[in-house]
């Protein structure tokens, strides 16, 4: 696919879920893909991008930023505590806040630096073990106390199993925002970005659909 066809697709998804298209940003995730790939779509003129490690976004966006301008930049991967400074220099968003440490940890730099992305908590909506997030049963308290540190919480991320049903999962992050007075909803990726949309989506996350496959070699 490409960049059009996926804005295009966005456009649809939309209308048919009766909702304004400026409604959704699209964060294209650029993690693996080789730099000519991802100047291809920015010379179509795109500057919202998605990493998920802190080293291979600061390895590749400074000298981006220098071609192109600013460029909005989502870190959408698990976040060590020992790499925040780091990913709040670098990113406008993280959308994997996910434990009290970090937030803490957040909090006190974003003191120190005087600025902070915007924040999305990330809730593990399946209960996988080998998946970041709060527990959906933790995330009421977990948000609560963010907001109270003062974060820019912004609003909520999942990422649904593989072999579960995602809408079941979209609408699960959607009710615990809703009750919480949460707008963001980081949901949905290359497969399923229009479900995610119907169920309220304000960031889809998508990739391949992009960029074509990944290659980790
Ligand atoms: C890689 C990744 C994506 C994009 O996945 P695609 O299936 O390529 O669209 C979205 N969200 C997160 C958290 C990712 O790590």
């Amino acid at each position: 696919m490409s960049l059009e066809t996926i804005r295009q697709a966005i456009t649809k998804a939309c209308q048919k879920a009766g909702r304004a298209e400026q409604d959704v940003t699209l964060v294209a995730v650029s993690k693996v893909q080789p730099n000519a790939r991802v100047a291809a779509i920015l010379d179509q003129g795109h500057r919202v991008f998605g990493e998920n490690k802190v080293q291979e976004a600061a390895g590749k966006w400074p000298a981006f930023r220098e071609t192109y301008g600013d460029i909005d930049l989502h870190l959408i991967g698990p976040l060590q505590t020992n790499k925040a400074r780091q990913a709040m220099e670098l990113a406008q968003a993280i959308h994997t806040l996910d434990r009290p440490k970090l937030a803490t940890t957040i909090a006190r730099l974003a003191q120190q630096l005087g600025q902070c992305p915007d924040l999305f908590v990330q809730v593990n909506t399946g209960q996988e073990d080998q998946k970041a997030g709060c527990l959906p049963a933790d995330a009421d308290t977990f948000i609560k106390d963010a907001l109270a540190l003062d974060l820019p919480v912004r609003g909520l991320m999942c990422i649904p199993p593989v072999d579960e049903e995602a809408s079941l999962h979209f609408a699960l992050l959607a009710k615990i925002a809703a009750r919480n007075g949460l707008k963001g909803l980081s949901m949905g990726m290359s497969s399923d970005f229009e479900v995610a949309i119907a169920f309220g989506a304000t960031h889809v996350r998508v990739g391949s659909a992009i960029f074509g496959e990944r290659s980790y070699e």
